[in-house]
């Protein structure tokens, strides 16, 4: 069991929408701990690293031999267990996922890491102390498949979420989103506030996705 927050039994917390709750970007910081992976591969110091503005091959190298060394190798990267178990939260995601599972409403945890580092991602999950009883945990894969198709199997309407792509399907699905900004989603976030605005939330921070969640509130 978690220790409850001071929000459990408050109000709007319990009239919330139920929530999918993504991971990495959002509670994990995986992509800081990838950038670790990469310049052990790369044998060159993590500074040397920046990030580009590719979604799945987020880092670059100013040298494009070393970047075009990346692409390749990248899944193997996210999926290292150094990488996933070495990854620091995400400011105020450990606020954010309590408060809405004190409320009853986190439907589920929701990644698109492979199901075979599953272990991994609850071992991540309770070392961190974020709540897991019952709460289930969803990998999502394939090309074609998005989150909100899960998301509202468990009941879900609302998803929370870094990825243009979840955010622009799960919309189209008549789901409700939060997305989490990032460096690569600030393009389309202009895009989606104009044709989803009132379905469409655009979170600064963890603390503005709460924020936005407690909007979101159900009769
Ligand atoms: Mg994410």
């Amino acid at each position: 069991m978690y220790a409850a927050s001071p929000h459990a039994a408050a109000l709007p917390f319990r009239h919330i929408a139920p929530v999918a709750l993504d991971i990495d970007a959002v509670l994990c910081d995986l992509l800081g701990s990838c950038r670790y992976s990469c310049a052990e591969y790369l044998g060159v110091p993590p500074e040397e690293l920046f990030l580009g503005d590719n979604y799945y091959v987020p880092y670059e190298h100013p040298d494009p031999v070393l970047s075009a060394r990346l692409a390749p190798v990248m899944l193997g990267m996210w999926t290292k267990e150094r990488t996933i178990l070495g990854a620091q939260p995400v400011d105020g995601g450990l606020a954010l996922a309590t408060a809405i599972a004190d409320a009853g409403r986190l439907k589920s945890y929701i990644t698109r890491r492979p199901p075979e580092v599953d272990f991994l991602t609850e071992r991540w999950l309770r070392d961190h102390g974020f709540p897991l009883d019952g709460i289930e945990l969803h990998h999502v894969g394939g090309t074609n498949a998005c989150k909100s198709v899960t998301a509202r199997v468990v009941g879900a309407e609302l998803l929370i979420d870094d990825s243009v792509h979840e955010a622009t399907s799960a919309l189209a699905n008549g789901m409700h989103v939060v997305m989490v900004a990032m460096p690569y989603n600030r393009a389309a976030a202009i895009e989606l506030a104009a044709t989803y605005g009132d379905r469409f939330h655009d979170a600064a921070d963890n603390a503005a996705a709460l924020a936005a969640v407690i909007s979101e509130v159900r009769p």
